[in-house]
């Protein structure tokens, strides 16, 4: 009788270890057909979509999920109907808090590395839901400012996968509440798609008398099909070769439309003279972008919100962000980081969005000096400064020498390096610096020269990068990328070890410098030395966990070093200040 419990036991762990593995398929290619009918908050999906085994067994099962205000109403293979369970998943990469599966059996099974294509209908409605937000206890009145996707018959905007399933996705369950559960499953979700591609035909039923009603959509070569030359929108074709990190979005709205060279404006009544401050802030963010990143190859677009407090939302050559109020700084700001997106395609987000963002900086540069940029770079410290602590603090783990039972844990927190993640912490703000700090060491002409030369279809090798800057500036910078780009090591921790202020014979005052760098990861790091009636600026290279040491020159004794102007980020800032005493 005990034997056979234990077998029974057996069994079912057994099969339980066959359980479903909902991330065993990528959709590789989607092809939708998508109907909206606004007075009703519906959306209506039909098509194909393209499922790969990306597990290393044979599937029979896949679990294809959708937001859970939409209901799947076929699913079919080579045009047969396949038989599929639909049910509700918990889930917080939807805004709903939930998904509506289908727990689809294949007609065969598909080997590892093979594909099936579907053919696909759901359909539902899109309310605003701030479902995931209030279940962490954020209050309704901010949740809804976030979480503003919705179908409306005023406005409609709906982000994709983490915001709203309104495409099918292949997800384990998402919590808000867990750490940073939300987050690793839509960053895991994004890397898997990457490569994806995505054929999208949006129309609504909204009659001719809906004028100015527009729709519009993030891919790339969007077109817009008019009718009769009139600029009424009331379809929209968006093309994504590869998503990367796109989130592809749809909005439409009474839109009022001012095609300009490189821009689509669509702002809304009672907003003009916010509108026109992007208009007026275009040439000059244009003229910046050429000159910095090339040409841009196709218009951006910058479209508005009904509701002023919305959070504003960028991805791809789509920035939707409220025109209610005239801030002309941000308007010049938020055409620059999307120009740039337009002149550099990358499907790397480090270089698509990081390049961006550094762009931001260098107009702040322009506008206001370098302490400008500094401070606005300063601002986006923050976003990854905790995570790169406990990488930190993991790495010291990973290199003690015994076998520390924490050190596969320690493994798991050193995450994805720069050059691949999807963290979006890391591919915005971190990479931001990373552009900063490498123009600092090549200077202006070579980046731009990098820049120029850098080709996303080019882009295979994770090296490619470094070797066009290596080539502008005839400089070994496999250091900085090892540290930086191919691992993350966490930041660097610099300060003043110690100094030694001398004279020569002839009465010329020198000072003996020697930085240390107590992190990980090292860097070119600018310092000062002041001395009564001025200071000298120098830059030195301290690699991790090392020191480096060089004299200066100086027309008087110094009494104060500061290492780091701010644009190296660091782990620990407040021992970069150092009195010289006298001697
Ligand atoms: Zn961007």
């Amino acid at each position: 009788m005990k034997l056979l419990c234990v077998l029974c036991f057996l069994c079912g762990s057994s099969f339980f270890a066959a359980a479903l593995d909902r991330e065993a398929f990528t959709i590789t290619r989607y092809d939708l057909e998508i109907q909206l009918e606004p007075q009703q908050q519906r959306l209506g999906a039909r098509g194909k979509i393209t499922l790969r085994n990306d597990s290393t067994l044979p599937q029979k099962v896949a679990a294809l999920q959708i937001s859970s205000s939409l209901n799947w109403r076929s699913i079919r293979v080579d045009g047969k109907p396949v038989q599929y369970v639909s049910q509700p998943f918990m889930s917080d990469i939807d805004h709903t808090g939930a998904l509506s599966e289908a727990i689809v059996t294949l007609p065969g099974e598909t080997k590892p590395k093979d594909s099936v294509e579907l053919e696909i209908g759901y359909e539902g409605v899109i309310p605003r839901d701030t479902t995931r937000l209030s279940q962490v206890g954020v209050p309704e009145e901010i949740a809804k400012h976030s979480s503003w996707d919705q179908i409306g018959s005023a406005f409609t905007a709906v982000r994709g996968a983490g915001y709203v399933a309104w495409y099918p996705i292949t997800t384990e369950s998402a919590d808000f509440s867990e750490g940073n559960s939300l987050f690793e499953v839509v960053d895991r979700w994004k890397e898997r798609e990457r490569n994806s591609s995505m054929k999208l035909s949006l129309r609504t039923d909204a009659g001719v008398d809906e004028a100015q009603l527009m729709l519009l959509c993030n891919g790339f070569g969007v077109n817009y099909d008019t009718r009769e030359g009139a600029t009424q929108f009331h379809s929209a074709k968006c093309e994504y070769d590869r998503l990367g990190s796109v989130t592809p979005t749809f909005a439409m709205a009474r839109y009022v439309y001012q095609p300009k060279s490189s821009l689509n404006l669509f702002s809304l009544a009672g907003d003009e003279a916010g509108a026109a401050t992007y208009s007026s802030a275009l040439e000059p963010a244009l003229k910046f972008v050429s000159g910095w990143f090339g040409q841009p190859s196709a218009n951006v677009t910058i479209a508005d919100f009904a509701d002023a407090h919305s959070a504003p939302f960028e991805s791809g050559t789509l920035l939707m962000v409220s025109m209610a109020a005239e801030d002309s700084k941000l308007a010049g700001i938020n055409l620059v980081h999307e120009l740039v997106h337009s002149a550099v395609a990358s499907s790397r987000p480090w270089v698509y969005e990081g390049l961006a963002h550094f762009a931001e900086a260098l107009y702040r540069e322009q506008q206001g000096g370098r302490q400008a940029a500094l401070d606005f770079l300063g601002s986006h410290r923050a976003a990854f400064l905790d995570s790169e602590k406990e990488v930190g603090a993991a790495l010291a783990k990973i290199d003690a020498p015994k076998n520390d039972p924490q050190k596969n844990d320690a493994q798991r927190i050193v995450g994805q390096p720069l050059a691949t993640t999807f963290d979006e912490t890391y591919y915005r703000s971190k990479a931001a610096y990373v552009w900063w700090m490498l123009r600092d060491m090549v200077g202006d002409d070579a980046l731009k020269q990098a820049i120029g030369k850098y080709r996303a279809e080019d882009d295979k090798d994770p090296k490619y990068v470094e070797r066009l800057l290596e080539a502008a500036a005839k400089r070994d910078l496999g250091w900085f990328f090892d540290d930086w780009v191919y691992q993350d090591r966490g930041l660097p921790d610099l300060r003043v070890q110690s100094v030694h202020p001398w004279k020569t014979e002839k009465d010329v005052q020198f000072i003996t410098v020697t930085l240390e760098n107590r992190g990980n990861a090292g860097a070119e790091v600018p310092f000062k030395i002041i001395f009564e009636g001025g200071e000298i600026t120098k830059r030195i290279e301290v690699r991790s966990k090392g020191t480096a040491t060089t004299r200066v020159e100086l027309p008087r004794a110094a009494s104060e070093i500061v290492v780091n102007d701010g644009s190296v980020p660091e782990n620990e800032l407040t021992n970069n200040v150092f009195e010289v005493s006298a001697q």
